[in-house]
């Protein structure tokens, strides 16, 4: 399963923001935009305006690096909410959101979204009691995410175990601390999504 391996910070450097690739990280002195804020590659500082498509690709950019996705997958992505009901960019932030590695990261049973996507990988969740390791799996209301029991036992399970509730949790998702589930309780809505993303932007980016 193809996904980025070059420099993560750079990424957030690229985009002029924190984009919160990983994890604790990215709350101390050493994370990359806090030590260099100087864009990469630039050697002079630019004078000229941004063109409106270099805006539109950079949100673009800055969507797509922060739910960890590549570019087919996310023209994908952008064709899936293009077909459905209602606003596009809203569709769009929905479906990135409803990704199982996201859902983990949001519940807290990770630290980044690129460490739940291994979490997912290594196969140490189910969805109401069946294991799935596809990162992309779409999650639907009705829907329990548990850890597998083995893994739960294990250090870094317990540890994971131990830190949730350091982040909120979106309303959309119903936490039971007794047993470590989460309950999908309906869709996320714009509301929700706590995202500095311009959707407008990369719609109209696609939409050339
Ligand atoms: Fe981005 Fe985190 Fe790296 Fe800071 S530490 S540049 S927020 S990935």
């Amino acid at each position: 399963m193809a996904r980025y391996t070059g420099p993560v910070c750079r990424q957030c450097r690229r985009a002029g923001e924190k984009l919160f690739l990983k994890g604790e990280r990215c709350f101390t002195p050493k994370c990359g935009v806090e030590k260099r804020r100087k864009t990469p590659g630039d050697q002079q500082p630019r004078r000229r305006r941004a063109s409106d498509w270099a805006i539109q690709l950079r949100e673009k950019q800055k969507a797509r690096q922060s739910y960890g996705v590549l570019e087919r997958q996310f023209r994908r992505y952008f064709g899936d909410a293009l077909r459905m009901q209602g606003a596009t960019g809203e569709n769009l932030m929905q479906l990135l959101e409803r990704r199982l590695d996201n859902v983990i990261y949001r519940i807290g049973f990770a630290d980044s979204r690129a460490q739940a996507r291994q979490r997912v990988l290594h196969g140490h969740f189910t969805v109401n009691g069946r294991k799935v390791n596809i990162p992309s799996y779409r999650v639907r209301p009705g829907e329990m995410i548990a850890w597998k029991q083995s893994s739960k036992d294990a250090q870094f399970g317990q540890d994971a175990v131990r830190s949730v509730g350091q982040r909120p949790l979106p309303e959309w998702i119903e936490f039971d601390r007794s047993e470590m589930t989460a309950m999908i309780t309906r869709n996320p809505e714009p509301s929700d999504i706590d995202s500095k993303i311009e959707t407008r932007m990369v719609v109209e980016f696609y939409s050339r």
